[in-house]
């Protein structure tokens, strides 16, 4: 693929807070001009800065030869039959490609953003691992996912009804930083204004970075990919368990400094004759014993080269009835298997595997 010449993230007008802002602009400017930039950055979603238009001519002309605007360009977009949307958005740093999905719904609509090219943790049942990690993404790119999503469907950032999941490509803990700032700015009443419980974070468990997240002043809300039953199991799938033992990952999880009616949801993605037998269920609830949680199935999406079978929706109700009795649980629809848009099908496909699936 071509790429386009790099150059330093910092020259992107997305992804900068305000004090960025304020330092780019320099002392001579007025401070109310940077708040103007800001606003017109993720308030307004210009995708030119001739849009903004309360800024002088002068400082947009400035700013323009200066500085680019940073955003994410729609290189190509797949419809599923059920209304999910997969896009495959270039990033203006390197012309690197991220999938970023919509999936609405008739009373909700939720974004799935990612955080990084590609993913270093190698779970067995996922394409993104196939990928290996290419990079992390900017706060930029993180924040400009939404940004195009936002234009693009005309969506409201401050509805309810809007949901931000971080369960795209990549580790988000593994780019903590990045994703922190992006969530400021996401949440901020002067920037983008989405509401930080609308937001969800999902993580391999990375423990270290589970104790700094709950650490963090402004937050989403917490899911853990637990998959498994044992920490025997656990290892074979997703071996990132051999660094970060399930009994510690669970410890970590009980300590997690939860605000009053937050929940930590589980993800478990059910493997069929590997994880999802009764046995499995009763485990799981003994593993999340007095703990305030919400497990959340998923039964495997297919992809090519994933070695393990989906259940049958026998076994999944099997699962979700045994787990219900001492935890909510819920099952999480497929949504755009056909577009290759489901969880864990992110990877930077082309045509040829859409037709391999449909
Ligand atoms: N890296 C983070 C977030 C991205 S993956 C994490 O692993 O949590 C988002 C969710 O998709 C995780 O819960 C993961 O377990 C699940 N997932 C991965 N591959 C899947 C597949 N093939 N089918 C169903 N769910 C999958
Ligand atoms: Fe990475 Fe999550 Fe896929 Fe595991 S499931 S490889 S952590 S994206």
């Amino acid at each position: 693929m071509a790429r386009v010449h790099p150059r330093p993230a910092d020259t992107f007008l997305t992804g900068k807070e305000l004090p960025d802002l304020q330092q780019l602009l320099g002392p001579a400017v007025p401070a109310y001009r940077a708040k103007q930039v800001y606003e017109a950055l993720y308030r307004q979603n210009i995708n030119d800065l001739s849009e903004a238009t309360m800024l002088p001519d002068a400082l947009r002309a400035d700013l323009a030869a200066k500085e680019d605007l940073g955003r994410l360009k729609i290189d190509n977009r797949f419809s599923s039959v059920d209304g999910t949307t997969r896009y495959l958005l270039k990033l203006p740093l390197d012309g690197r490609t991220v999938e970023t999905v919509l999936m609405p719904e008739e009373t909700r609509h939720t974004i799935c953003i990612s955080t990084q090219v590609g993913c270093p943790v190698d779970c067995q049942f996922c394409l993104t691992a196939a990928m290996g990690l290419e990079r992390n993404l900017t706060v930029g790119e993180i924040v400009g996912q939404v940004l195009v999503l936002l234009r693009e469907h005309n969506l409201d950032p401050r509805s309810e009804q809007l949901n931000l999941v971080l369960m795209g490509m990549g580790e988000p803990l593994l780019n903590l930083d990045n994703v922190l700032k992006a969530i400021r700015i996401l949440c901020d009443q002067r920037g983008v204004s989405m509401a930080v419980r609308r937001i969800a974070l999902s993580t391999s468990g990375i423990i270290p970075k589970i104790e700094e997240l709950g650490r963090a002043e402004i937050r989403p809300r917490l899911a853990i990919s637990l998959n498994a039953s044992s920490d025997e199991q656990r290892r074979e799938i997703m071996p990132i368990t051999r660094k970060y033992p399930l009994k510690e990952l669970l410890e970590v999880c009980r300590n997690y400094p939860l605000k009053p009616r937050e929940k930590l949801m589980f993800e478990y993605v059910l493997l069929g004759g590997v994880n999802d037998s009764e046995a499995d269920a009763h485990r799981v609830v003994k593993l999340l014993a007095n703990m305030k949680a919400v497990v959340n199935l998923i039964a495997l999406n297919p992809g090519p080269g994933i070695p393990f079978k989906t259940p049958s929706v026998e076994n999944v109700n099997a699962f979700q009835q045994i787990i219900m009795k001492a935890i909510p649980c819920y099952v999480r629809k497929p949504r755009g298997r056909d577009i290759y848009a489901a969880c864990g099908q992110l990877k930077r496909t082309v045509t040829q595997e859409l037709v391999a699936i449909s």
